[in-house]
């Protein structure tokens, strides 16, 4: 009996599938190119015509990507008074259907627990659910001295990368620059990574209140009271602890262009900062915040202008943002509704995790802004090199995991609540004509998604174990240094 299984495990584990006759994206190379698969793992790439395998899957007509890789969402995720909708059955399942087959997930620390129980927490929600594969980003709250010391014992759990706020005194995430200061340098010694969520909190403390008293309570004042110049006193302040320390900073969603300036100032004095920003930034402008149904595009930092728009573009192409994520933060329609006569009391966030290959290629491959090697570095291979995951993800190379999404460039669909698969009751994307379909993904060398179909199996997504590689930053894009014609203030610049 026990021979059987391991005999059954052991065939199961060497069945092999060819994907014949696609376009394989091999780094900045698009080529014709066949893959083997063998078990979870890549085995090899070429011209395999006529080499046996268990399945033959037919690609001709398709590009064959790495599976994706969203190093920020939020499952489970308790907060403004509401909790996210995705968990790890709903949330990997709707990540599946977006080609994405690696999350990382924030872990909120609660106060007076553990730094590792961020980690164990996790482990217990993704149990029998998680689809894919995913890690987990601690969120440091209460940074004690006993808290500081769990640092290399997070690093050494595969949980290498903390997140910080800068704003949400209120909702007591917060923290202050000393301590950030502190963080890093714990991070810097045990060899880990600071991630910051950069919003300048006196700024928002002041200005939120003053809108409510003054009745201006609309979805757009949301935008108003955290303006561009907000994120980017943050950002300068976070990028001058990087230059005290030296430790490596990263900067989450960021949507400025004084950001993304900053950021690339500070890459080209050597220091060792990277920044991402997230697909609705890039799809999106705070026009949205005007309609009726304006509460659904709130989330934090806000919607910006197109001016700032064309600059996170800019910075997409130059290399000084580095990756794009979704920030998947799917709370109810219920819970948004929280936010009907006050922004400020709408949780802040858009479920977005399905969203971000097909947009990405629609708006920015498609119509021309982006390179189809450049997509794929900034949702797979940067996000698995900066987080700890390569070369095991966000590459298609022998030995790699067999993380695979085959893509027909030339399918057009709309996208909206009803062809989507996220958990929310709503969806910010509506009507959206798209160019290019997901067809299959493959998850260490399983089907998991086969058109309308996800085939997987509850509860087979595995626990990411990471660790960071310092020689990455080499490979991670050099910043196009240019004079600017910029003001931070107000986010006027000429181009
Ligand atoms: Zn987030």
């Amino acid at each position: 009996m026990i021979l059987n299984h391991l005999r059954e495990g052991l065939l199961a584990k060497s069945k092999t599938i060819l994907i014949q006759g696609g376009n394989a994206v091999l780094g900045q190379i698009v080529a014709k190119q066949d893959i083997l698969i063998q078990g979870e793992k890549i085995r090899a790439i070429g011209t395999l015509q006529g080499h046996k395998a268990d399945l033959v899957v037919d690609a001709k007509g398709l590009l064959v990507l790495p599976g994706a890789v969203d190093t920020h969402v939020h499952f489970n995720d308790e907060f403004m008074n509401t909790v996210s909708v995705h968990d790890y059955y709903s949330g990997t399942r709707a990540a599946a259907f977006g080609g994405v087959t690696s999350i990382v997930d924030f872990s909120n620390q609660i106060p007076g627990e553990a730094l590792v129980q961020t980690i164990d927490a996790k482990k217990e929600e993704a149990k029998g659910k998680a689809i894919i594969d995913w890690g987990v980003h601690p969120v440091l709250t209460k940074p004690t001295a006993k808290v500081l010391k769990e640092i290399p014992l997070l690093v050494q759990k595969g949980a290498p990368t903390i997140k910080c706020y800068m704003t949400y005194r209120a909702e007591g995430l917060m923290v202050g620059d000393k301590d950030l200061k502190r963080i890093m340098e714990a991070l810097k010694n045990a060899g880990g990574m600071l991630l910051v969520h950069a919003e300048d909190n006196d700024t928002i403390e002041k200005n939120v209140p003053r809108m409510i008293k003054e009745g201006l309570t609309k979805p757009i004042f949301h935008a108003r009271s955290r303006p561009p110049d907000s994120e980017a006193k943050a950002i300068q302040r976070c990028i001058q602890l990087a230059r005290e320390t030296r430790a490596r900073l990263f900067i989450v969603h960021m949507a400025s262009a004084s950001g993304v300036e900053l950021v690339g100032q500070a890459r080209g004095e050597g220091y060792d900062v990277i920044a991402e920003t997230c697909t609705h930034y890039l799809i999106f402008t705070d026009r949205m915040l005007l309609r009726d149904d304006g509460i659904k595009w709130i989330c934090s930092p806000p919607l910006r202008n197109p001016m700032i728009q064309d600059w996170l573009w800019r910075g997409i192409r130059d290399g000084r943002i580095s990756l794009v994520t979704s920030d998947d933060a799917a709370y109810s329609w219920d819970a948004k509704l929280y936010g009907a006569d006050r922004f400020d009391k709408c949780p802040n966030g858009i479920p977005g995790i399905e969203v971000r290959l097909p947009l990405l290629y629609s708006e920015g491959v498609a119509k021309g802004h982006i390179s189809l090697p450049r997509l794929v570095e900034l949702i797979s291979t940067h996000p698995a090199l900066l987080f700890g995951l390569a070369p095991r993800k966000g590459t298609l190379a022998p030995g790699s995991d067999a993380d695979i999404v085959l893509f027909d460039p030339k399918a057009r669909w709309t996208m909206n609540q009803e062809s989507l698969h996220m958990a929310s009751d709503w969806s910010a994307y509506e009507n959206i004509p798209i160019t290019g379909k997901i067809v299959k993904v493959f998850s260490r060398g399983d089907l998991i998604i086969d058109g309308d179909r996800c085939l997987a199996r509850k509860g087979r997504g595995r626990y990411l174990h990471r660790r960071l590689d310092p020689s990455v930053r080499a490979f991670v894009g050099s910043p196009r240094l240019e004079r600017s014609f910029f003001q931070t203030d107000e986010g006027l610049y000429i181009k």
